[in-house]
């Protein structure tokens, strides 16, 4: 899937977490890097592809883009898959950390989710294309939703722009629905 989608799932996903959990307070701080997380949990499993836009935007993306697609085994390996999630949410926590002296305002455990649950939907979301994904890897078998693989998504094809259309209708519908939530964990910004 495009990385337009894969943001718009990850802040869909996110949103709903947010709204379905009680309020709680939490600093502008929190609040902004929190969505940064998600946002960068959303793309971070397609460092693997070389021409993802993450590297596009490198000076000298394009090359290493495609050292690290040798080492981390080729587009849809290890970054997409349980494993991969593990790892990422290890480092991550590592470096928040790493982060934490100098930005004591910043709630540790609400950024850790934002960014994992951004990941999270990023595997669902490409596990409706027609590649699939190796969730339980090293079990090298590449799960798919429908299992049959003509009825998936290509990326970047009407059925995926129908997808992001979709997902943003129900995205609008839900928070309009919950809009009294909304308006609360916005109060709860401080
Ligand atoms: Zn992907």
């Amino acid at each position: 899937m495009t990385a337009r989608t894969h943001d718009l799932a990850a802040i869909t996903a996110y949103g709903y977490v947010v709204l379905t959990q009680p309020a709680r307070m939490v600093t502008v701080t929190t609040a902004l890097i929190a969505v940064v997380a998600n946002q960068i949990g959303g793309i971070a499993p397609d460092i693997d592809q070389p021409t993802a836009p993450f590297w596009r935007n490198l000076p000298v993306g394009g090359y290493l883009g495609k050292l690290i697609d040798k080492m981390l085994g080729g587009h849809r390996f290890i970054t997409h898959s349980l494993i991969g999630l593990v790892i990422f949410g290890v480092g991550f926590r590592a470096l928040l950390d790493l982060l934490h002296p100098i930005m004591p305002a910043m709630d540790i455990h609400i950024v850790w989710w934002a960014f994992i649950i951004g990941m999270i939907s990023h595997l669902v979301m490409d596990t409706f294309t027609k590649e699939g994904v190796p969730w339980l890897l090293p079990i090298p078998f590449k799960f798919g939703l429908p299992p049959v693989k003509s009825l998936r998504v290509t990326t970047g094809k009407w059925v995926e722009k129908s997808f992001f259309i979709g997902l943003l209708a129900v995205g609008l519908w839900y928070s309009s629905s919950h809009y009294t939530q909304l308006v609360n964990v916005f109060h709860h910004i401080k």
